[in-house]
């Protein structure tokens, strides 16, 4: 499966909708790609993999509900980042959609610059390793937007799956994942890689880390994390 780490999914039947956001949604950087009913989604959805969902509720075909909680029912998808669209403002509709798990909901008519702030705080906060500040953990730090790692401030040299590594780990400290996890989150689904490439990484970035290594422990059995305990 292809990961589009910056592509957002918009499905929408309105045109008018569909092209005011996606306008926007260009302006702000993102790339954009449309479809217009859940089974076109679905189908998008085998083949590409998007960083964020804006799912509108009243579609052609079924509604944007129905789409959601097949999401969220399948191991693939049940992380995805979902914003629901919607014109309904009821309160009961808000609750449902929350319970199906979107993630945020947003109002029609909403302003641009609203759901492209909204977009932004979800992408954060789910995904905090796509988020472009800088992250720190004991003397450790790293700078998404220049690439640069440092220890106790002084740059140290890094190769990109090491950054990549350790980008995920910061963004998540204190938290196990399993080799398995971290080849999904950190290579992707559609990697082939073995398990044994994410020790021969870890090592590679212990070295790379010098003084700061410990930072990366190992959990025995189950994989490793990133800790300042
Ligand atoms: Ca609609």
């Amino acid at each position: 499966m292809a990961t589009a780490a910056q592509t957002i999914l918009i499905v929408e039947d309105e045109m008018a909708i569909v092209e005011l956001v996606s306008f926007a949604l260009k302006t702000a950087g993102w790339e954009v790609d449309a479809v217009h009913t859940t089974a076109d989604a679905w189908e998008y959805l085998q083949h590409k993999r998007p960083h964020l969902i804006l799912l509108d509720w009243m579609l052609p075909d079924q509604s944007g509900l129905r789409l959601l909680s097949r999401l969220r029912g399948d191991r693939n998808f049940s992380t995805m980042p979902v914003i629901m669209l919607t014109a309904k403002s009821m309160e009961e509709d808000k609750v449902a959609g929350l319970d199906q798990g979107a993630d945020d909901y947003i109002t029609k008519p909403f302003s641009p610059r609203e759901l492209t702030a909204r977009i932004k705080a979800l992408i954060r906060r789910k995904t905090p390793e796509h988020a472009e500040v800088a992250m720190s953990a004991g003397p450790l730090s790293l700078d998404p937007v220049s690439c640069r790692v440092s220890v106790n401030e002084q740059q140290i040299e890094i190769g990109h799956a090491e950054f990549k590594l350790l980008k995920f780990l910061i963004a998540h400290p204190e938290r196990v994942f399993s080799r398995g996890q971290l080849l999904d989150k950190v290579w992707g689904d559609h990697a082939v890689l073995e398990e044994r490439t994410v020790d021969v990484h870890i090592l590679r970035l212990r070295k790379a880390l010098g003084t700061a290594e410990s930072l990366i422990q190992t959990v025995r059995s189950v994989g490793y994390m990133l800790s300042e305990k």
